[in-house]
């Protein structure tokens, strides 16, 4: 009963995710406290240990999505209700429990809104930059007008200076005449000067200020690159051991089924969990616990090839995507894992750790569709291998 209301949590958490539905109070409320309520009422004080290993399974399921600072809270969060003695005790963990999930979203939200933010500047600053391109332009039409007007007065001015000096009867004439025209051209030019320079400066300010703001603008869209890029990637990547997360998992295994189908090439998956991964974390803790998975991935990643895929699954658990194998070679790579795992302690400071695997493997088959399928295949190969005991390879 209680493995199915932990689905069922499971299943509400990811349904709120998947929906990007916001994870409030209220909808945790609903998705926990709900559910863990008409737990305590049905469950007696015999059964905390069971309770225990809901909310743990919960967390450790969540771990995988949450950011290094949330993930360490989590770690220490499992601690506290690994102690807990009392139904009590286990309902105040649950609001941490809620709290902690609250602030993973507002801060992941936080992160979102930074983006959205920047982009909106650059909205804006363009926004700025074409209306001060328009005025530019404007500008020098208004420049290339009064020019016109200029050079036409000019004109005029030039052929009435001709006209009279040819009407004009003698030598002081023509110089009354000629003195008047010049003083009216000069005071035209200077004016004309003046306001070239004036138009100069404000084109120049103009232009300078274009300048400032696409310089502004290019560091903004950079940033925003950037912080589009780290989202993207923390999306996409398991925190601790920074491999693929099962989203990536699942989405290059729905690839590989459409190449599968086209008649194109095999692949096979391998499902990997560590063996008592508990004792090792009550006997040396947490911390070494994590450093444990971190080296596991090292070792995972020296035998495969490049074009393989490994991916954390949830808390100790692994797959691994064979691309172009069949299940034979991925045997061999499997026993390969094993031993390059067992065969050689984990040694961290001072403390010499040994761990082995269960691993279940399987083939893509004709009637596979979609990802969940072949995991689910392979997953139900790795329990026959625990059931048989542990440490060994369970082919499905
Ligand atoms: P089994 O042989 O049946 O697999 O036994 P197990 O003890 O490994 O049990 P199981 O796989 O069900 O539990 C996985 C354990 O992994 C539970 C939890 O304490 C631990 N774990 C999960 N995530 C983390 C993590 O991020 N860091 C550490 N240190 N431990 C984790
Ligand atoms: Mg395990």
């Amino acid at each position: 009963m209680l493995d199915t209301l932990c689905e069922l949590i499971i299943d509400e958490l990811k349904t709120l995710s998947a929906h990007r539905r916001a994870i409030s109070s209220s909808s945790l409320h609903e998705a926990l406290s709900g559910k863990a309520d008409a737990l305590n009422a049905l469950i007696s004080r015999e059964h905390v240990g069971a309770l225990q290993n809901g909310y743990i399974r919960i967390l450790e399921e969540l771990a995988c999505y949450l950011a290094p600072l949330h993930r360490q809270k989590t770690v220490a969060l499992i601690e506290d209700i690994r102690k807990a003695t009392r139904l009590g005790e286990l309902s105040s963990l649950l609001e941490r429990i809620i709290r902690l999930l609250e602030q993973a979203y507002s801060d992941s939200l936080a992160k979102k809104e930074t983006l959205e933010h920047l982009l909106l500047e650059v909205g804006n600053l363009l926004a700025e930059l074409e209306s001060e391109s328009l005025a530019l332009i404007e500008g020098t039409e208004q420049i290339q007008l009064a020019n016109g007007r200029f050079t036409a007065f000019i004109q005029t001015e030039i052929t009435e200076l001709e006209s009279a000096t040819q009407s004009a009867e003698d030598v002081q004439a023509i110089r009354e005449v000629l003195r008047a025209r010049l003083h009216t051209i000069r005071t035209a030019l200077e004016a004309k000067k003046a306001e070239d320079r004036a138009k100069k400066n404000t084109f120049e300010s103009t232009i300078q200020n274009l300048h400032n703001n696409l310089k502004q603008m290019q560091s903004k869209v950079e940033r925003s690159q950037k912080q589009k890029k780290l989202l993207e990637h923390e999306a996409l990547q398991d925190p601790l051991t920074g491999i693929a997360n099962r989203r990536v998992l699942e989405r290059q295994i729905r690839k590989e089924i459409k190449q599968y189908r086209r008649g194109e090439t095999l692949f096979s998956v391998i499902f990997i969990d560590i063996d008592d991964f508990k004792t090792i974390n009550d006997t040396y803790g947490h911390r070494v616990g994590d450093k444990c998975l971190q080296s596991l991935v090292g070792r995972i990643k020296q035998v495969l090839r490049e074009k393989d895929l490994v991916a954390r699954y949830g808390g100790d658990e692994f797959v691994i995507l064979l691309t172009d194998t069949a299940r034979n070679t991925a045997h061999l790579v499997a026993d390969k894992l094993a031993s390059a795992i067992s065969k050689t302690c984990f040694i961290y400071r001072d403390t010499e750790i040994q761990l082995s695997v269960s691993i279940g493997l399987t083939q893509v088959e004709e009637n596979d569709y979609n990802p969940e399928e072949i995991i689910a295949r392979a997953d139900s190969a790795l329990y026959e291998a625990k059931h048989q005991g542990r440490d060994c390879i369970v082919v499905s």
